[in-house]
């Protein structure tokens, strides 16, 4: 077995902000984090370069993901309501309203890393060419929200 890894700490960042409604602690409120993006894949194969997988196709796809989110507030996709051209959240105690352009909208239950891993792990998953996953024995992907605390979601596992 061969592991390559990106561990993009500090290097493929980006500024977000967001909230965590049903948190009972101080994460309900709006704050900032400067997340990153790591990626470990394993191969008993290499392919015909060389490799266990060329990264250069692999940063680019972490790149786009984190200029999606880069200054943005992150919101998970059923805790707004749009009305014109901003965006509102309400939460049993509290009422938020963004501009249109300042959100960033996602397909996850909330916005916390372990989910946010999920979102980047399946995105970048379903572009990687077949014959890559084929060969690929396990790849996982980790959302930093500190330089230490992140969630790792395993894209892909068939270790024997
Ligand atoms: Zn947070």
């Amino acid at each position: 077995m061969t592991a390559v890894e990106i561990d993009g700490r500090g290097k493929l960042s980006a500024e977000i902000a967001h909230m965590v409604p049903q948190h009972t602690g101080k994460c309900r409120r709006l704050h900032g984090h400067s997340v990153s993006l790591s990626v470990r894949v394993e191969a008993d194969q290499l392919d015909q370069q060389g490799f266990v997988l060329d990264f250069t196709h692999v940063k680019p796809m972490m790149k786009e993901l984190l200029e999606q989110l880069d200054h943005h507030t992150l919101l998970a996709d059923h805790s707004y309501v749009k009305d014109e051209h901003q965006v509102r959240v309400e939460t049993p105690d509290k009422h938020y309203s963004f501009p249109e352009e300042d959100v960033v909208i996602l397909p996850v239950f909330a916005t916390t890393a372990e989910e946010m891993a999920k979102w980047a792990g399946t995105e970048i998953w379903k572009k990687i060419p077949e014959e890559d996953q084929d060969r690929i024995t396990y790849a996982e992907v980790t959302f930093w929200e500190t330089e230490n605390t992140g969630a790792t979601f395993v894209m892909w596992n068939r270790r024997e």
